[in-house]
């Protein structure tokens, strides 16, 4: 009898017993090769001893105080380092414990940021219709991912939303370069509709996740956002859960583009699984009006900046560095993105290989570049099959969010050239069983 409520109640899960770098182990001594760091979370891989060695020493000298009682000099060490790794401007970190409290918190900070300044009607935050910003209520309101939402929709708020920079599935059937990005532009159309007085920011992944599995904008397309937020005295949110502290190739998702945010996210990577732990960065130019006005920033939460996952998180941006790890997530990610394209060679019904970095996606098709219909629960089939062959991939949304198939993958930042290539054999044996148990799939 078990009374842990996992994530599905009717499925049995296997009982982790250990891990190390990229490699899980259950308690039937089967191995995992983490092909998606979890949750795209465990960046450095599992069992690195400068963290564990740190997280025992913070533990030993004081592991929790109270945000409104102390203040600590690791967590101080923490902010001081964010900014030393984006290394451009001057951003202030408010502390918390998962993604969906750092975009809830980036929302509140957006809204006060205009509130502190006499304009209490910008309280809209705006996002695109495929997107995951978290679970909680208010993240959950900025969210287009419809399998997410479906229950809770009368608690969530009607925020508008912009189609996503989608090019494999381009919402006006055009190509880039000739459509000038008009997706970019559909966000002018929908703060005119709404009045930039009513709107306080717009949210987006540099690189769209869970939702959309890797999609990639083309060049240019921040450039115009950003310009278009700027017109409209709107801030701009880089949700960098997934994305940030070298996970693409870049310390931040958006450093692929010529843009800075005014309020960044970042959790998963931040403590890399060690412990939880997210991060609201505000840059200067929001911070001030708050500054000079109510001085504080309404929202918290009990284990907000406690010492132990703020240790943690200083070891992993220190591990970042001394490894080299942005550069490496480039140079693997390149082989690795080049491998997934010559097995999309092997599989008509791979449509679309995408992403940068060790942030890649597969989006899956029938009959040439249709979308995989939901009740063929293809995506879960996928996952399935991967994880008995050994091999962990994430699932993630695609297509209109309800029809479409598609998954993640994202090993350790830390993965071999030799290991990947153990990778790629695994997830051929894995697409070729895929095809035997869903012969539909072929139909083209
Ligand atoms: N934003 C993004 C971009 C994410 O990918 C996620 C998690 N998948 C979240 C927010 C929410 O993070 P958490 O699950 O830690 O609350």
């Amino acid at each position: 009898m078990t009374y842990l409520i996992k994530p599905h109640l009717h499925r049995t899960y296997p009982t982790v017993r250990s891990a190390k770098g990229i490699y899980v182990y259950d308690t039937d001594g089967k191995k995992y090769l983490d092909g998606c760091s979890g949750a795209v979370t465990a960046n450095l891989g599992h069992g690195v001893q400068e963290i564990i060695m740190a997280m025992n020493k913070q533990a030993e000298q004081v592991a929790f105080v109270y945000r409104s009682q102390f203040t600590s000099e690791v967590a101080e060490k923490l902010a001081e380092a964010l900014n030393k790794q984006i290394g451009y401007s001057t951003y202030w970190t408010f502390l918390v414990n998962s993604g969906s409290e750092a975009t809830e918190t980036a929302m509140k900070i957006a809204i006060q940021y205009w509130q502190e300044q006499g304009r209490k009607g910008k309280n809209k935050i705006l996002s695109r219709w495929l997107s995951y910003h978290g679970i909680t209520i208010g993240a959950l309101s900025l969210s287009g991912h419809p399998m997410r939402r479906a229950r809770f929709v009368p608690l969530l708020e009607d925020f508008p939303t912009v189609s996503p920079p989608y090019c494999f599935r381009c919402p006006y059937g055009l190509t880039y370069p000739s459509c000038q990005w008009r997706c970019a532009d559909e966000l002018e159309t929908a703060i005119i509709r709404t009045g930039a007085e009513h709107i306080a920011a717009f949210i987006a992944e540099p690189i769209i996740g869970a939702a959309g599995a890797a999609i990639t904008p083309p060049d240019g397309y921040y450039e115009r956002i950003y310009d278009i937020c700027r017109r409209y005295d709107i801030l701009f949110i880089a949700d960098e859960v997934m994305t940030g502290l070298g996970r693409t190739g870049k310390i931040m998702g958006l450093d692929h583009w010529n843009v800075q945010a005014d309020i960044i996210a970042l959790g998963k990577g931040l403590g890399a699984g060690y412990t939880p732990i997210a991060a609201t960065l505000a840059s200067q130019r929001v911070m001030e009006p708050i500054i000079n006005g109510s001085g504080v920033i309404m929202s918290g939460h009990t284990l907000s900046a406690n010492p132990l996952s703020a240790s943690v998180a200083l070891a992993v941006l220190k591990y970042i560095e001394q490894h080299h790890l942005v550069q490496r997530a480039h140079e693997i990610g390149t082989y690795l993105f080049m491998k997934l394209r010559n097995l999309q060679k092997q599989f008509a019904w791979i449509g679309d290989v995408r992403g940068k970095g060790l942030l890649l996606g597969i989006e899956f098709v029938v009959a040439g570049k249709e979308m995989v219909p939901s009740d063929l629960a293809f995506t879960d089939l996928v996952v399935t099959v991967a994880q008995q062959n050994g091999l962990l991939v994430y699932p993630a949304a695609a297509g209109n969010g309800k029809d479409g198939a598609a998954i993640i993958i994202a090993p350790p930042l830390t993965i071999e050239r030799s290991q990947v290539d153990e990778l790629i054999d695994l997830l051929e044996q894995t697409f070729r069983e895929v095809q035997r148990r869903c012969p539909v799939i072929l139909k083209r």
